[in-house]
């Protein structure tokens, strides 16, 4: 396969392409974690901001409440004329018991803290808490804001520190008025400590503050009497301590600013606090209302602490599904390029595939074409070789019936001009001689034509049969004298002579007596040649083995003794077995030749076997 090219879009990162993707991702996540943390602080702001107005809405309608119980009491109080009385004869001991009585009966049936009488002087004559250890009797209160109210005329309203009791209060206030004069003050004190113990919420805190901010109730007690300085400012004024200080409002408690590091505002108008210092030390959130008609400020002061926490949720919620679906795409990405990358791969790989089935087609059906000459170029050799082995052939059969015909010819040509001469001078009797031997060469010459003739016999379609008996006879009749002549035993049993076998008498002959002859001129050497002839059968077959005891078969002849023209003899033409092999086929048999275990040539003549007797 070849390697993949450079060019491929998808594996050539160029150094900007290979930094876009972290750049992108550290883009993606910084706006994810900006987008993520403005959207919870915002969101974490609004619902502490709502719980915080929740919280003091709750506060302001109880403390209105609480306020508004005990505002008119003090005008009630002022119309008693029991109280009037004292003012009217402030040493009279009975009036003075009468009013503390009074007062005290009132102030509990209507829950206030204290109330008393104060004449317009600003000397208290009677309070509710004339029986209790540290009563207001005797006490000046002309200093109090709340009495200089009433003593105008007005209702006074104030939230102040009790000097005696030193419990933080606010005070109503009213005038007592006898024929258009104002000859004293009546005051009812109510308690709002109760909050800051009640008050159970961690992560919020009650403010009251008063109108310069100095904080008189908290739920945090070490926020009490601290000033929270006036939107905008990190510490007040020395001169509004001053200020505060002169008012005796809370009597010798230090006012300090609470430690303010840096604050804000909200988009919602709210406070944004950081405090310094070491209990209070946090961010805040500010939520605040002016309650003008008591004067006073009631803040919630929320603690900003689960921020952090809601932010840290959604930044880790957030940059989680950023960073999953992020993980995700790039996962899918990578596939979508290892696709792209496999499909690109394997379609180079088919068309490689593809180029190179065309160019072994291509090589293919060249080399045909080539096969294809060189077949027909060895046709051509073949039939010139063939033409050149006919010729050579020809040739050598010319050679071999020159050879075997020149030589009786001559003598034929001899005997008869011998016997010419032999008329000439009147020798009639030599001359039957002569013929005799001219006879007997012509018979020779006509043996040697004989297989000649086989050559050209037709294969012999014919259902002739022959007995083994005619055979044997045929044979030994046609072989007798040369038996004889070489001193020869032909072993040759009588006891399959019933046999017929398929074929003619002539050409089974003619086998016969070319295998016997073989086999004598193979043994020419030996005094007493012996010739076994063996027959045996079977349903349908008859082998009829001959056997001589000469010197065997050569590789070289087993290998071509049935070839046309092999012969090892010098006078042999080297057709006698080729033509005996041709017979015995064309009679549906077979010849084969072997060498006997027990030394000499075998050759096996198998023919069909024929069961009807030959007519
Ligand atoms: P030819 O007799 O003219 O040579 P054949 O075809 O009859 O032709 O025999 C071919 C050759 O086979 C012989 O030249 C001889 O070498 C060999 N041959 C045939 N018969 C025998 C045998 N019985 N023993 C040894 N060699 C044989």
């Amino acid at each position: 396969m070849p390697p993949i090219m450079r060019r491929n879009s998808f594996v050539t990162f160029t150094p900007l392409r290979r930094l876009a993707l972290p750049l992108l991702l550290l883009l993606g996540t910084l706006l994810v974690t900006t987008g993520l943390f403005w959207h919870a602080r915002e969101q974490g702001l609004a619902q502490i901001r709502q719980d915080a107005e929740a919280s003091l809405g709750r506060y302001i309608i109880n403390l209105r409440h609480q306020l508004a119980r005990h505002r008119d009491l003090p005008r009630l109080l002022a119309a008693q004329q029991q109280l009037k009385a004292l003012l009217t004869d402030p040493h009279n001991p009975r009036k003075t018991d009468a009013a503390n009585r009074y007062l005290s009966w009132v102030n509990a049936i209507m829950g206030a803290t204290d109330s008393y009488l104060i004449n317009s002087n600003g000397l208290t004559l009677a309070a509710s808490n004339w029986d209790q250890p540290l009563p207001f009797i005797g006490n000046d209160y002309s200093f109090r804001p709340y009495f200089q109210q009433a003593m105008e005329g007005g209702q006074g309203r104030y939230f102040a520190l009790g000097n005696t009791s030193r419990v933080r209060g606010y005070f109503f206030s009213s005038p007592v008025r006898e024929a258009d004069q104002i000859i004293g003050v009546t005051v009812v004190k109510v308690d709002l400590e109760d909050i800051e113990d009640s008050w159970n919420d961690a992560l919020q805190d009650i403010l009251v503050m008063d109108e310069d901010g100095v904080i008189f109730i908290s739920t945090r007690h070490d926020w009490r009497f601290r000033l929270l300085p006036r939107p905008g400012a990190l510490t007040p004024d020395d001169q509004l301590l001053a200020r505060i200080a002169a008012s005796r409002r809370y009597e010798n408690a230090e006012v300090r600013p609470l430690p303010l590091q840096h604050r804000d505002t909200t988009t919602h108008g709210n406070q944004l606090l950081t405090l310094d210092g070491n209990e209070a030390a946090g961010h805040y959130l500010l939520v605040s209302e002016l309650l003008p008609e008591a004067g006073m400020r009631v803040a919630v002061l929320a603690n900003l602490s689960p921020l952090k926490a809601r932010i840290a949720r959604t930044l880790i919620t957030g940059l989680g599904a950023f960073w999953a679906s992020a993980a995700l795409l790039l996962f899918l990405r990578a596939r979508h390029r290892m696709k792209q990358r496999h499909e690109h791969e394997l379609q180079q790989a088919h068309e490689a595939l593809e180029r190179r089935v065309a160019q072994r087609t291509r090589q293919l059906t060249d080399s045909n074409q080539r096969l294809k000459q060189e077949v027909e170029q060895h046709q051509q050799t073949q039939n010139q070789l063939v033409q050149a082995a006919k010729l050579a052939v020809l040739g050598q059969l010319s050679a071999g019936i020159n050879h075997e015909l020149n030589q009786p010819l001559t003598a034929i040509r001899q005997f008869a001009d011998n016997g010419r001469k032999l008329l000439a001078r009147g020798r009639t009797e030599a001359v039957d001689g002569n013929l005799a031997e001219i006879g007997g060469l012509a018979g020779r010459m006509a043996a040697i034509l004989q297989p000649l003739r086989e050559f050209a016999r037709q294969r012999d379609a014919g259902g002739a049969q022959t007995r083994v008996a005619q055979l044997r006879q045929g044979v030994l009749v046609l072989m007798g004298a040369e038996l004889e002549k070489h001193h020869a035993t032909l072993h040759w049993p009588d006891d399959r002579d019933d046999i017929v076998v398929a074929g003619d008498a002539g050409r089974l002959e003619q086998v016969l007596v070319n295998l016997i002859g073989n086999a004598l001129q193979a043994m020419a050497n030996q005094p007493a040649p012996r010739i076994d002839i063996n027959i045996t059968t079977d349903d349908a077959r008859v082998i009829l083995a001959v056997r001589d005891h000469g010197p065997g078969l050569s590789e070289r002849a087993l290998a071509h003794i049935f070839e046309p023209f092999f012969t090892t003899k010098s006078t042999g033409l080297g057709l006698g077995l080729s033509i005996s092999h041709r017979i015995a086929e064309s009679l549906g048999g077979e010849l084969s030749a072997a060498n006997h275990p027990g030394g000499g040539a075998i050759f096996t003549l198998v023919l069909n076997r024929a069961h009807k007797e030959p007519a």
